[in-house]
């Protein structure tokens, strides 16, 4: 779709910047593009940011490219512009880190004397030599034909250790696509844990012997966040904390006319709200508690920039994480309108909707349940610490073409429909900004935890 205008909305738009810059630059001779929208989220700088993140030039904003170092920077010269300041203990708005990447280097077993065809072998390994020789060395697993692989494996990872898994010939498919992702390699923030689960593609259910060998290679890799704060004015020790995630897949290596994800609802367009929000507040000048901007890296794969800026602060300073994943085309509620993640672990969405009343609208709920969508997104770190963490979207996940492929690009897009949940949000937002509603934590208990081992 081309980019969308509507002429009402914007002449009602183009008044109020007339007034109010009237206003600003009789009173205060500001520069007028700065303060122009001082009581609206801006359609036009909203639509310069996400023009620009969505942009070949930034090829795709693949996790450890040069590509995604431009959007970091970008985000962080609109945060400065903006007059937000860094995170307490830095000196700048980027957060760099260092990720430990763990990419398998070689992978031989024999199981009764006999060697095991190479595309019958898997591992998910964060040990750097594994030499097995015994049913000493591992435990021992046997998926067979009528079990749930993907309940065990995912069991396994969850406890931790050494496993070799056994796995009927039933599950080739799903095993081809656990080998597959394995094979790309992990990723940590930390190397506290020495595990590996090693498949093997079978239909032994037992064996007399065994000899499994593998090496993996550890590296590190710096990663960036750029996050921005604007202090309270009364509560400074109270954050809300916007974020999304401007990391996405990167380029195609080869072929097609267009190889590049654009990732323009992923997640450019969540990285252009809360630019647009932090610029929003900012002007407004009145927010009892300090607000916090945080723009993820790596998101797509594995949430490591959340995990490490939620290490860099007291969750329990943060009263609520507004996370914002895919607001770019009208979701199956309607144009304009937003569903949650999570709805039923905190009550902010009911206050949410609270704020939202005089507006006509509300906050909807996660309309695709069955797709886990709380945990696949940066909010479920910060919920595993008890903060009202959710996911705010409008993406029809179930039919569209356009996600994680080539085609998410800014002609997909209804910028229309992306400005009112944008408005939606500053809106409901509101009364948190302003120190009146403080919902429940998150049950950690209730929470599922990162894997140990992939
Ligand atoms: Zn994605």
């Amino acid at each position: 779709m081309p980019l969308k205008t509507n002429k009402k909305t914007n002449k009602k738009i183009s008044k109020k910047i007339t007034q109010s810059a009237l206003t600003i630059a009789l009173s205060l001779c500001l520069p007028l593009a700065a303060s122009a929208n001082a009581n609206n989220i801006s359609l036009e700088s909203m639509t310069k940011d996400i023009t620009y993140l969505a942009s070949d030039e930034l090829n795709g904003r693949a996790s450890f490219s040069k590509d995604i170092d431009k959007a970091a920077t970008y985000i962080s010269e609109r945060f400065q512009e903006i007059g937000l300041v860094p995170m307490k203990g830095e000196k700048s708005f980027k957060q760099t880190f260092d990720i430990i990447n763990i990419a398998p280097k070689k992978l031989s077993a024999t199981l009764n004397n006999n060697a095991i065809a190479d595309d019958h072998l898997g591992m998910a390994s964060t040990i750097e030599n594994i030499n097995w020789t015994s049913d000493k060395d591992f435990s021992t697993h046997v998926i067979g034909k009528d079990d749930n692989m993907r309940e065990v494996i995912s069991g396994l990872n969850q406890k931790g250790g050494k496993h070799l898994v056994l796995i009927n010939t039933a599950h080739a498919k799903m095993f081809a696509g656990y080998r597959g992702y394995f094979a790309r390699g992990l990723n940590k923030l930390q190397l506290d844990h020495q595990g590996a689960i090693v498949m093997i593609l079978t239909d032994d259910a037992a064996f007399d012997s065994i000899n499994v060998s593998a090496q993996t290679k550890i590296t590190k890799q710096k990663l960036t966040n750029v996050v921005g704060v604007l202090p309270g004015k009364k509560s400074k020790d109270e954050i809300v904390l916007y974020s999304a995630h401007y990391d996405h897949l990167g380029a195609a290596p080869t072929g097609e006319d267009d190889v590049i994800y654009n990732g323009a609802d992923d997640d450019a367009s969540g990285t252009t709200a809360i630019i647009n929000l932090a610029q929003y507040f900012t002007e407004k000048g009145n927010n009892a508690r300090s607000l916090m901007f945080s723009a993820f890296t790596a998101e797509e794969i594995g949430g490591f920039g959340s995990r490490y800026f939620s290490q860099q602060l007291n969750p329990d300073d943060v009263v609520a994480m507004v996370n914002i994943e895919m607001i770019g085309k009208p979701s199956k509620f309607g144009v304009g309108e937003m569903w949650m993640t999570g709805m039923e672990r905190s009550n902010l969405g009911a206050l949410l909707n609270e704020s939202l009343k005089d507006k006509g609208t509300e906050v909807h709920q996660d309309p695709y349940p069955e797709q886990n969508l709380f945990y696949r997104s940066d909010n479920a770190t910060l919920a595993r610490l008890g903060v009202p963490a959710h996911s705010f979207s409008s993406t029809q996940l179930d039919k569209d073409k356009h996600y994680h492929q080539v085609s998410d690009d800014l002609a997909s897009l209804d910028l229309q429909s992306m400005h009112q949940v944008i408005e939606s949000l500053s809106v409901a937002t509101q009364a948190l900004v302003d120190g009146d509603i403080t919902p429940t934590r998150v049950d950690i208990n209730e929470v599922k935890g990162h894997g140990k081992i992939y």
